[in-house]
């Protein structure tokens, strides 16, 4: 590294090589300033003028990767107070990252100073700024060995857990985190992705969510996944675990089931009970939408018992059952922002329509009622859509739109959505059923549809704008 020259020094320049040495190779506590290194060495030490000049050219002639951490009250222009220096001594930005948490700001910046730059002014200079900024300063070295981990790391495995709920507790936070640490991913960002509550005027149903991007050296998602799936049924949020990629935040189409995902009902159900025949229909349906009945047999015969229920009485329904919680929100948001939607359902068309017109829904497939004589046959006067059909249907739409199904989210309650929830990039069990919960990579069971926004990268304070607020429709 340097030549020796003069014998009465050798040994102070040689620690001082030895130390350089070190230092770069990450063997020294990286968290102790490289000066206290030297000092604690060179004590006891008659170090000459020329030792430490050889020492100073030593550390000329490297480049030195340094990060950067700042911590104090967040205002305007501290960046690029603290960049105007970074940038008089030619250095190189490797990485950066800031967060502000209530006011108060915490900046990275991973530099490197090149070459010919001497590090002790650059420093200097940037605890002078950061004392008349009122900020904490913090420098740490990073070996060259750490340096190319870090870039090599660069492709491990990334997921992203949105934890969603009414609230979100530390508790919570512990237990989630506590998960990823032992199933050894770190946490890299996390974010808040729903609006800033109020102490005082608290909201009722409002939405809480974290976002966390978490990244691993060994792909063991699976069990991880498990694991945080177990505590949506010990705490009263959701979670969903999704791979990042460039697909999280580019979906394009949301294909619903829906009674009991759009609605908060079932139709069939509703016409039942006008009939008269509402016990026998209710527990058939909760049957199959278990899983316990084959869906087309089922279908055919609570629909049979609807024989004979006028077609005059069909509009009753359409004013008097209620959107899901969150539904307007959700699809006027999407409708902004260019996605196409669709309701594939095993309910029935008049209904479909119905919402289409209501929040302006691109495709509906459903079952058409059979009407002969201004009363119900009984029977569907086109093929039945079940669950099978739904995915068939799901793809087709896709690709007459050119999408992916990788940008494609389904959502839906009922065992006859899993086919659909399977083949789509993001399939989301809606307020389900224990055994569609199960099966699907998604499921949201505590907060409004609106809550789906989050898992598209949506964040509460990026509708805040008079192009994004809806008006509801009743
Ligand atoms: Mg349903």
């Amino acid at each position: 590294m340097c030549d020796k020259e003069q014998p009465a020094t050798v040994q102070v320049a040689e620690d001082a090589e030895r130390i350089l040495f070190e230092w770069c190779r990450g063997e020294h506590g990286r968290g102790r300033p490289f000066q206290d290194q030297v000092l604690l060495t060179f004590r006891n030490r008659m170090a000459t003028v020329w030792d430490l000049s050889r020492l100073l050219i030593c550390l000329l002639t490297m480049n030195r990767v340094v990060l950067i951490n700042f911590s104090g009250g967040d205002r305007p222009g501290l960046t690029s107070s603290l960049a105007e220096i970074l940038a008089t001594y030619r250095v190189r930005i490797l990485d950066i990252g800031q967060a502000v948490v209530h006011e108060t700001l915490t900046l990275a910046i991973l530099v490197e100073v090149p070459a010919g730059e001497e590090f002790t002014p650059l420093k200097k200079d940037l605890i002078v700024r950061a004392h008349d900024l009122d900020l904490k300063i913090k420098f740490t070295p990073v070996s060259e060995e750490a340096f190319d981990h870090w870039v090599r790391s660069q492709g491990k495995f990334r997921f992203i857990v949105s934890v969603l709920g009414r609230v979100v507790t530390a508790e919570q936070l512990a237990t989630a985190s506590s998960a990823i640490s032992r199933h050894a991913f770190n946490i890299d960002r996390i974010e808040r992705l729903s609006g800033r509550l109020s102490l005082t005027g608290r909201v009722e149903n409002a939405n809480a969510c974290i976002e966390l991007e978490i990244s691993g050296e060994g792909d063991s998602s699976s069990a991880l996944r498990a694991e945080l799936m177990e505590l949506t049924h010990q705490f009263e949020i959701d979670i969903a675990f999704q791979r990042e990629s460039i697909y999280r935040r580019n979906r394009r189409l949301v294909a619903f089931d829906m009674d009991s995902t759009l609605i908060q009902a079932e139709v069939i159900d509703e016409l039942a009970r006008l009939h008269g025949v509402g016990e026998q229909v209710s527990a058939i349906t909760a049957s199959a939408m278990r899983g316990e009945l084959d869906f087309k047999h089922s279908f055919t015969k609570r629909l049979s018992l609807l024989r004979g229920l006028p077609a005059m009485r069909l509009p009753e329904l359409l004013h008097t059952v209620q959107l899901a919680d969150g539904a307007e929100r959700l699809i006027s948001t999407l409708k902004m922002l260019g996605y196409k939607t669709a309701i594939l359902s095993g309910g029935f068309t008049f209904f479909g329509k119905h919402l289409q017109a209501r929040l302006g829904i691109d495709y509906v497939f459903a079952n058409e009622l059979e009407i002969e004589n201004d009363v119900l046959t009984g029977r569907v006067a086109s093929e039945i859509v079940d669950g099978k059909k739904k995915a068939e249907l799901l793809a087709t739409i896709a690709a007459r739109e050119d999408i992916s199904l990788d940008q494609v989210v389904a959502v839906g309650d009922g065992a006859n959505d899993l086919p659909m929830l399977n083949i789509a990039g993001m399939g989301i069990a809606f307020h389900a059923k224990p055994l569609v919960r199960k099966s699907a990579n998604h499921a949201v069971s505590h907060l409004g549809l609106d809550s789906i926004l989050y898992l598209i990268g949506v964040r509460d304070r990026d509708l805040d704008r008079p192009e994004f607020r809806f008006s509801s429709a009743g």
